[in-house]
């Protein structure tokens, strides 16, 4: 599985949780301190609103499916994108494709949030 390939689920644009209109897809400015230059996305720009990654990065066979049909593995990854998130640096599982609300923290065995607030390696290298 290439992480950085399209993700085979997403045929167009997905439609904004909020508003159900079709997001824009964009790429990643450079200088993003957690590795993302470069990656697509899909974004509402009506409602601010960040949709989900277009490629195939931070999804693993281990990651918690979605509430989507099909059985879609989720996708992992560092908070800090923009302001929708809560605890920064939190890592999270999300809707790979942007079709539903699903949510999960990644939280060891004593159910603390685990966190990257600085990543030291190339984030790709670490699964995300
Ligand atoms: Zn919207
Ligand atoms: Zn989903």
């Amino acid at each position: 599985m290439d992480p950085e390939a399209s993700h085979w689920a997403i045929r167009s644009a997905p439609l904004c949780l909020s508003c159900k209109r079709p997001t824009t897809e964009r790429i990643a400015r450079r200088g993003n301190h957690l590795g993302h230059d470069g990656r697509p996305y899909f974004r509402c720009e009506p409602c601010n609103r960040f949709s989900c990654f277009g490629d195939m990065r931070g999804i693993h066979l281990n990651n918690p499916v979605c509430y989507c049909e099909g059985y879609l593995f989720s996708r992992r990854q560092i908070a800090g994108w923009d302001s929708q998130q809560k605890v920064r640096g939190a890592i999270h599982y999300v809707c790979a494709v942007g079709k539903c609300d699903f949510f999960e923290y990644c939280t060891d065995n004593d159910g603390h949030i685990l966190r990257y607030t600085n990543l030291s390696e190339d984030p790709r290298s670490m699964g995300f």
